[in-house]
Protein backbone atom coordinates (compact mmCIF):
# COMPACT_ATOMS: atom_id res chain seq x y z
CA UNK A 1 0.00 0.00 0.00
CA UNK A 2 1.57 2.91 -0.70
CA UNK A 3 1.78 5.68 1.94
CA UNK A 4 -0.35 8.89 1.77
CA UNK A 5 3.25 10.67 2.00
CA UNK A 6 4.48 11.97 -1.04
CA UNK A 7 7.99 13.48 -1.52
CA UNK A 8 9.04 16.52 -3.40
CA UNK A 9 5.40 18.31 -3.39
CA UNK A 10 5.42 21.82 -4.33
CA UNK A 11 4.33 23.32 -0.41
CA UNK A 12 7.55 20.85 0.55
CA UNK A 13 9.78 22.39 -2.14
CA UNK A 14 9.41 26.36 -1.32
CA UNK A 15 9.66 25.31 2.55
CA UNK A 16 12.93 23.81 1.84
CA UNK A 17 13.65 26.24 -0.15
CA UNK A 18 12.80 29.22 2.52
CA UNK A 19 14.63 27.43 5.31
CA UNK A 20 17.53 26.34 3.78
CA UNK A 21 18.02 30.54 2.72
CA UNK A 22 17.50 30.83 6.06
CA UNK A 23 20.58 29.23 6.81
CA UNK A 24 19.10 26.19 8.58
CA UNK A 25 20.28 22.55 7.50
CA UNK A 26 17.90 19.53 7.39
CA UNK A 27 17.85 15.89 6.03
CA UNK A 28 15.20 15.41 3.53
CA UNK A 29 12.36 12.57 3.97
CA UNK A 30 14.42 11.22 6.75
CA UNK A 31 12.48 8.49 9.47
CA UNK A 32 13.17 10.50 13.15
CA UNK A 33 12.94 6.88 15.04
CA UNK A 34 14.79 3.51 14.01
CA UNK A 35 12.70 1.50 13.40
CA UNK A 36 9.29 3.19 12.84
CA UNK A 37 9.21 3.74 9.20
CA UNK A 38 7.55 7.10 9.49
CA UNK A 39 9.74 9.79 7.53
CA UNK A 40 9.42 13.09 8.31
CA UNK A 41 9.36 15.35 5.57
CA UNK A 42 12.17 17.64 6.71
CA UNK A 43 14.18 16.82 10.13
CA UNK A 44 16.12 18.53 13.18
CA UNK A 45 18.50 15.53 14.62
CA UNK A 46 20.12 18.04 16.58
CA UNK A 47 17.27 19.83 17.93
CA UNK A 48 14.96 16.71 17.76
CA UNK A 49 12.49 18.82 15.86
CA UNK A 50 10.20 16.65 13.14
CA UNK A 51 8.23 18.55 10.64
CA UNK A 52 5.83 17.25 8.27
CA UNK A 53 3.94 19.19 6.01
CA UNK A 54 0.56 17.57 5.39
CA UNK A 55 -1.17 17.48 2.58
CA UNK A 56 -4.90 18.91 2.77
CA UNK A 57 -6.38 15.47 1.14
CA UNK A 58 -4.33 13.21 2.63
CA UNK A 59 -4.33 14.29 6.07
CA UNK A 60 -8.08 15.76 6.15
CA UNK A 61 -7.54 19.46 6.57
CA UNK A 62 -10.25 21.16 8.13
CA UNK A 63 -10.47 23.87 5.42
CA UNK A 64 -9.85 21.73 2.55
CA UNK A 65 -10.39 17.75 3.51
CA UNK A 66 -12.77 16.22 1.16
CA UNK A 67 -14.72 12.53 0.89
CA UNK A 68 -14.64 11.44 -2.49
CA UNK A 69 -18.56 10.32 -3.16
CA UNK A 70 -17.38 6.86 -5.00
CA UNK A 71 -16.41 4.37 -2.23
CA UNK A 72 -16.96 6.82 0.47
CA UNK A 73 -16.88 3.88 3.06
CA UNK A 74 -13.10 3.16 1.75
CA UNK A 75 -11.97 6.69 1.75
CA UNK A 76 -13.59 7.32 5.14
CA UNK A 77 -11.48 4.06 6.75
CA UNK A 78 -8.60 5.17 4.32
CA UNK A 79 -8.30 8.74 5.59
CA UNK A 80 -9.34 7.90 9.17
CA UNK A 81 -6.42 5.68 9.14
CA UNK A 82 -4.20 8.16 8.05
CA UNK A 83 -5.77 10.22 10.44
CA UNK A 84 -4.73 8.04 13.08
CA UNK A 85 -1.67 7.02 12.43
CA UNK A 86 -0.30 10.79 12.61
CA UNK A 87 -1.30 10.96 15.59
CA UNK A 88 0.35 8.16 16.47
CA UNK A 89 3.40 9.24 14.90
CA UNK A 90 3.14 12.30 16.86
CA UNK A 91 2.58 10.47 20.21
CA UNK A 92 5.78 7.92 19.89
CA UNK A 93 7.99 10.66 18.83
CA UNK A 94 7.01 12.87 22.03
CA UNK A 95 7.62 10.05 24.03
CA UNK A 96 11.14 10.22 22.48
CA UNK A 97 11.66 13.66 22.75
CA UNK A 98 10.80 14.97 19.71
CA UNK A 99 9.37 17.93 18.42
CA UNK A 100 6.69 17.59 16.43
CA UNK A 101 5.61 20.49 13.58
CA UNK A 102 2.77 19.64 11.38
CA UNK A 103 2.05 22.11 8.75
CA UNK A 104 -0.74 22.06 6.14
CA UNK A 105 0.39 22.31 2.66
CA UNK A 106 -1.91 25.30 2.60
CA UNK A 107 -0.08 27.41 4.93
CA UNK A 108 2.15 29.67 4.03
CA UNK A 109 5.48 29.60 3.83
CA UNK A 110 6.03 32.04 6.17
CA UNK A 111 3.65 31.48 8.75
CA UNK A 112 5.23 27.68 8.07
CA UNK A 113 8.71 29.12 9.12
CA UNK A 114 7.47 30.81 11.66
CA UNK A 115 6.11 27.80 13.38
CA UNK A 116 8.71 25.53 13.17
CA UNK A 117 11.29 28.52 14.39
CA UNK A 118 8.58 28.74 17.40
CA UNK A 119 9.57 24.99 17.82
CA UNK A 120 13.06 25.46 17.92
CA UNK A 121 12.78 27.61 20.49
CA UNK A 122 10.73 25.56 22.19
CA UNK A 123 12.49 22.19 21.93
CA UNK A 124 14.14 20.73 25.35
CA UNK A 125 16.97 20.20 23.51
CA UNK A 126 17.43 23.00 21.43
CA UNK A 127 20.94 24.06 20.77
CA UNK A 128 22.08 27.18 18.97
CA UNK A 129 23.23 25.94 15.55
CA UNK A 130 27.09 26.12 15.66
CA UNK A 131 28.06 30.06 14.51
CA UNK A 132 31.15 28.72 12.53
CA UNK A 133 30.10 30.15 9.20
CA UNK A 134 30.83 26.75 7.59
CA UNK A 135 27.44 25.55 8.30
CA UNK A 136 25.13 28.36 6.56
CA UNK A 137 26.17 27.07 3.23
CA UNK A 138 27.32 29.81 1.40
CA UNK A 139 28.37 28.99 -1.87
CA UNK A 140 27.99 26.92 -4.29
CA UNK A 141 25.35 25.58 -2.27
CA UNK A 142 23.21 28.25 -3.10
CA UNK A 143 22.24 26.63 -6.34
CA UNK A 144 18.70 25.46 -6.77
CA UNK A 145 20.01 22.90 -8.38
CA UNK A 146 21.42 20.82 -5.31
CA UNK A 147 18.51 21.31 -3.55
CA UNK A 148 17.48 17.64 -3.61
CA UNK A 149 20.75 16.80 -2.11
CA UNK A 150 20.24 19.53 0.84
CA UNK A 151 19.58 15.97 2.96
CA UNK A 152 22.92 14.91 3.09
CA UNK A 153 24.51 17.64 3.61
CA UNK A 154 25.82 19.17 7.10
CA UNK A 155 23.99 17.77 9.65
CA UNK A 156 26.14 15.23 12.08
ZN1 LIG B 1 -5.94 22.85 3.62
Amino acid sequence: MQSARRRDTAPELALRRRLHSLGYRYFVDRAPLPGLRRRADLLFPRRRVAIYVDGCFWHSCPEHGTLPKANADWWADKLRGNWDRDRDTDDRLATAGWTVVRVWEHTPVDDAVTEIERAFDAAPTARPWPDDGASTGTGSRKSPGNLGNLGKLDEN
